[in-house]
């Protein structure tokens, strides 16, 4: 494979951009190699300044449900930019677009829209904390929240490929007001609400994590931590930046039936474009500034542009009920194409999925929680990367993330990436 433009690229870039990449996943750190630069994407696939061709299984990281560049997203975006792209005073649209959420997740009874979802659980936990007057707050290990400082604590994706269990520049302060739980472990939950009575504001978690490789809380675990949440009092915070509309119209509430008390979202929520929201209980959500005294804001949030796109995509899930029964058939095919795979070559890696995200781990033991994702070989999945990629396969280059269908993903992609996968594997085991 030719890549002399990203290998000039990258070169350059890093004469000017902190490590050549403006999130760290994307400089292949983790897998070794030369990260290449996309010049087009359109469909189920992407196209790098080489002329290669991948179908791509990151879809920007989660947002792309609908593929690259849809034309719907496209046209409305047009739309909006024709009537200027910020106004930094209120738009109908925005109105519409909290309407919308409330009505796809029906324990959203108010909706603030950010940036980011960095800024949204952020604002979560800070809206939290102000709610119940306490400081600390409990999250789980493996479980990433976006990078303000108070989640940096053992936390999944980049921060975990990266191997610093605890970013230099937070400050003690900070890392001590947050709790490390484990995941799928209710007395580990228990444990900390004991030792620290009354002083717990919120519970932080994603009920199906997509930052250690994919993984669901087991049912009963998620229930005794609702009860548990209701008994003391503490603010239940489902984070749902990658799973809200991704596993289900209604998100991972919706699959695995346990109601949040805030909920956040971003990536799929804005289309593509850089948008975040959390959202809740009316109670807790009036705390926000200006309703209430907590202080939240932001120049761009609620951006006509971002709302427009965000809103063409929540409407299309709206109304295409096929939309998640037709990305289940995709996923399953493509599961059982990989099973058999790993069948004839007489390996019994954990493979996790849950709707069109899914995850191979490099290690034949279940995967149920952090500690048992991090014994997968990373060093395999480095090499497993790199043939994939030869084979016109792009999936993310760092072992705990999830792997994106779209509904613009064919039969045809699936068939391919499944044979990739036969050879790639044969190559490297
Ligand atoms: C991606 C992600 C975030 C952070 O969102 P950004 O838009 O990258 O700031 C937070 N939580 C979860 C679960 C995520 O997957």
């Amino acid at each position: 494979m030719n890549i002399i433009n990203s290998e000039r690229l990258f070169l350059e870039a890093q004469k000017f951009i902190p490590g050549g990449v403006n999130s760290p996943v994307r400089a292949f750190k983790s897998v070794g190699g030369t990260p290449l630069f996309i010049k087009k994407g359109e469909g189920s696939k992407f196209y790098d300044v080489d002329q290669n061709e991948f179908i791509d299984y990151i879809g920007s990281w989660g947002p792309h449900l609908f593929g690259h560049n849809p034309e719907f997203i496209k046209t409305a975006l047009l739309e909006s930019i024709e009537k200027g792209v910020s106004f930094g005073a209120p738009t109908e649209i925005e109105i519409k677009m909290a309407e919308l959420i409330t009505e796809l997740v029906p324990s959203v009874e108010m909706v603030r829209m950010v940036n980011s979802g960095t800024e949204a659980t952020m604002s979560a936990v800070r809206v939290a904390r102000g709610y119940t007057g306490r400081e600390k707050f409990i999250k789980f290990e493996g479980c990433y929240h976006g990078h303000a400082d108070h989640f940096l604590i053992k936390a999944g994706s980049g921060a975990l490929t990266l191997g610093v269990p605890t970013s230099p520049g937070v400050t003690k302060g900070n890392a001590a007001d947050t709790l490390l739980a484990k995941f799928n472990d209710i007395e580990s939950v228990k444990e900390l609400i004991d030792a620290n009575k009354d002083e717990i504001a919120a519970i932080i978690i994603e009920p199906i994590a997509g930052n250690m490789g994919v993984i669901k809380s087991e049912d009963k675990f998620l229930k005794e931590l609702r009860t548990l949440c209701d008994k003391e009092g503490i603010v239940l915070i489902f984070d749902e930046v990658m799973t809200g509309f991704r596993v289900a119209r209604g998100g991972a509430q919706e699959v695995l039936g346990v109601k949040p008390d805030l909920s956040t979202f971003g990536k799929i929520i804005g289309g593509g474009l850089p948008v975040g929201a959390f959202g809740g209980k009316k109670e807790i959500m009036n705390q926000i500034a200006p309703a209430g005294p907590v202080y939240q804001a932001g120049t761009l949030s609620g951006n006509p542009l971002a709302m427009s796109a965000g809103y063409a995509a929540l409407t299309k899930i709206k109304e295409d009920s096929d939309l998640y029964p037709s990305l289940e058939v995709k996923a399953v095919y493509l599961e059982k194409g990989m099973k058999e795979n790993l069948a004839k070559l007489g390996k019994n890696y954990a493979m996790n999925r849950i709707g069109s995200m899914s995850c191979m781990f490099f290690t034949e033991n279940a995967v149920d929680n952090f500690d048992k994702a991090t014994q997968s070989d990373t060093e395999l999945y480095g090499k497993y990367f790199h043939e994939m990629l030869k084979r016109g396969v792009y999936l993310a280059p760092a072992q705990y993330e999830a792997m994106f269908i779209s509904t613009a993903h064919t039969i045809e992609d699936l068939d391919k990436t499944i044979s990739a996968h036969y050879e790639s594997l044969k190559v490297i085991l």
